[in-house]
């Protein structure tokens, strides 16, 4: 295959906030560097919320001033509103992603908003970033989440998704994103929604799968993702984390095991997997005791493994 993939690294953002335990800051900038040095391109380094609210994410400013400081890193940020967005802008990220539930009832219980009331949100971040020089004006992402299944309200139409996708992109955003927060998703569902969605978006304007491995089918569904067009999946290391507001859901897919399945079918992530599996050390000494997931670390990779050619060893 000559495709090529992006890994957008999530860890320091969906997998810290579900966690209690404050990182260091000094391990987490340790550990945006060690990953961007094992040739990780694209790092969500945090989330500009209240700190009252994750105060587990409170130093996100000072991670992208640190990220940015980093040669080819893309520096990605969530932001949950107007306010996030003018944070991010300010701090200087690449990539801004703001989530819109799919489910109203989860949207209410995450961002306290209708999706009314997301939408202008993403109106009036699309003119402040259209307010801005090209240079520095950050891409500008529509994450919907629980895009496959919620935990409040069960199944969630195809149509209201892309009816979402639709909206997000009329209302200024540069793509979207499906999320599978809950970890329901399912690969012939990866392959019906995300040919539905750009169906009614453009391919161009859907790249990518933020999928967690709560019921094991991560990976299958990174392949149905693929098979459907995807070129951009979040993953976190050791698989840490999950959605606090999804009940159940634990864990994104798991950047190693990733980016192994990629290499050894052949297709090239720009990832040296050896030192990738060294960061994991950065985590076991700055978070003791929490649980860290991922088969391909377990078992080491196979006797004669070859990377495919571009990607580094
Ligand atoms: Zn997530």
């Amino acid at each position: 295959m000559t495709i090529s993939i992006l890994i957008s690294e999530v860890g320091p953002r969906d997998g810290l906030q579900s966690i209690k335990r404050i990182m260091p800051l000094a391990a987490k900038k340790a550990w945006i560097t060690a990953e961007a040095t094992a040739g990780v391109r694209e790092i969500e380094v945090g989330s500009f919320v209240p700190a009252k609210i994750l105060p587990q994410l409170a130093d996100t400013a000072e991670l992208v001033a640190h990220a940015r400081g980093i040669p080819g890193l893309t520096v990605a940020a969530l932001v949950p509103n107007l306010k996030g967005a003018e944070a991010a802008v300010q701090a200087g990220v690449h990539k801004v992603t703001l989530p819109l539930s799919a489910s109203e009832s989860h949207s209410l219980k995450n961002l306290r908003r209708t999706h009314a009331q997301v939408l202008d949100d993403v109106r009036a971040i699309a003119r402040l970033l259209g307010g801005l020089p090209s240079g520095e004006r950050p891409h500008f992402e529509g994450g919907i989440s629980t895009a496959f299944g919620c935990t409040i309200e069960g199944e969630v139409a195809e149509s209201k998704v892309v009816e979402l996708a639709e909206a997000l992109m009329q209302a200024g955003c540069d793509e979207v994103g499906l999320s599978d927060t809950t970890g329901y998703a399912n690969p012939a569902q990866v392959r019906r929604l995300v040919a539905a969605v750009k169906h009614a978006v453009g391919s161009s304007s859907l790249n990518g799968l933020h999928l967690h491995n709560t019921r094991g089918l991560g990976l299958a569904n990174v392949l149905a993702g693929i098979e459907s067009g995807i070129t951009t999946f979040d993953s976190s290391l050791g698989g840490l984390g999950g959605c606090p507001f999804a009940p159940g859901a634990s864990g994104n897919i798991v950047t190693e095991d990733l980016v192994f399945m990629l290499q050894a079918m052949g297709i090239s992530v720009g990832i040296d997997l050896s030192r990738l599996l060294e960061v994991r050390r950065i985590l076991i000494d700055a978070l003791p005791g929490e649980p860290l997931y991922g088969f391909t670390p377990d078992a080491g990779l196979p006797l004669g493994f070859v990377p495919p050619t571009g990607d580094k060893s």
